[in-house]
């Protein structure tokens, strides 16, 4: 077996920091995600609960991807 590129790549864990538009650029490598559009599609997956949580304050909870 001579294709093992993928042991030569370097799997980031991707830091995100987040701008104003909700953009996320990872601090290690050029990765972006767009964390409005995915807040959205968790929001929506999530209707329910939040709800249930009222959703006053909750917002800013709303970010699965950051601990
Ligand atoms: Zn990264």
């Amino acid at each position: 077996m001579e294709a093992r590129g993928a042991e030569k790549e370097w799997k980031c864990q991707h830091w995100w920091i987040i701008d104003e538009k909700d953009i996320g650029h990872c601090k290690y490598c050029p990765a972006v995600r767009d964390f409005g559009k995915e807040r959205e599609a968790w929001l929506r997956r999530h209707k329910e609960a939040v709800r249930a949580l009222g959703a006053i304050g909750v917002k800013r909870s709303l970010r699965p991807w950051s601990k």
